[in-house]
């Protein structure tokens, strides 16, 4: 199965592609998630990616195509992947492509989780990350056990510093001129499947099933 996850920042991508993979044991790759480890870890590319990461930028291209298609070729992806937050450009998508054309594969699906400017607002002023692991959580809807300690791993469960208002706008902006386009994208490919994300997390988990079961 070679799934991605499409939607604004905060529509709940991470969430039902974690969904997802633990039902059907498939790795999920986020390249936030990735980008983020590297910026932990103070590699060459998480120094590179922070700069762009903290104004709300995109990551160059280049940067993020070479990390998808690295941990695409590794044996944990054999029986396929779900891609959150990639491609986020058409580019992107084209490389993605290309890449597994040589590997006689496609995507299968694209999922676009769409839902209302308020509710995205209010999931994004809530949420919550473990600064270790990536495990989330929300004020309102998935408190920590323990105030602000992470339930996984113990480490702090902090706010994403571009979940900050005036970066999160700018994510919106860059996100309708680069990302939306690739609704199109998939559209045109015939595998873009919508689900409305304006419910609670089992009702668009459902859904999201219900869309991959004809993939599977
Ligand atoms: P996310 O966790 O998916 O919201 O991503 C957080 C940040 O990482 C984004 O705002 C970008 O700066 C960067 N990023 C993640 N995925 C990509 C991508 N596919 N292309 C470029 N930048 C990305």
């Amino acid at each position: 199965m070679r799934l991605v996850f499409l939607g604004v920042p905060g529509v709940g991508k991470g969430t039902q592609a974690e969904m997802v993979s633990a039902k059907y044991g498939i790795p999920k790759i986020s390249t936030g998630d990735l980008l983020r480890a590297g910026v932990v870890q103070q590699t060459p590319l998480g120094k590179e990616a922070k700069q762009y990461m903290d104004r709300g930028d995109l990551v160059p291209d280049k940067v993020v195509i070479g990390l998808v298609e690295e941990k695409i070729g590794t044996s944990e992806c054999e029986k396929g992947f779900i891609l959150d937050g990639f491609p986020r450009t058409v580019n992107q998508a084209r490389s993605l492509d290309q890449h597994l054309r040589h590997q006689d594969a496609s995507i299968e699906c694209a999922l676009f989780l769409g839902a209302s400017e308020e509710t995205i607002l209010e999931r994004l002023s809530g949420r919550l990350v473990c600064s270790q692991c990536e495990e989330s959580y929300h004020s309102a809807f998935r408190r920590p056990t323990l105030d602000s300690v992470c339930d996984e791993c113990g480490a702090p469960v902090i706010r994403r510093r571009d979940d900050d208002p005036a970066v999160y706008r700018r994510r919106l902006k860059i996100y309708q001129k680069e990302t939306a386009p690739l609704v199109e994208y998939y559209d045109a490919q015939g595998v873009l499947r919508r689900v409305a994300s304006d419910r609670p997390v089992e009702a668009v988990a459902d859904s999201v099933r219900r869309a991959v079961r004809g993939v599977v």
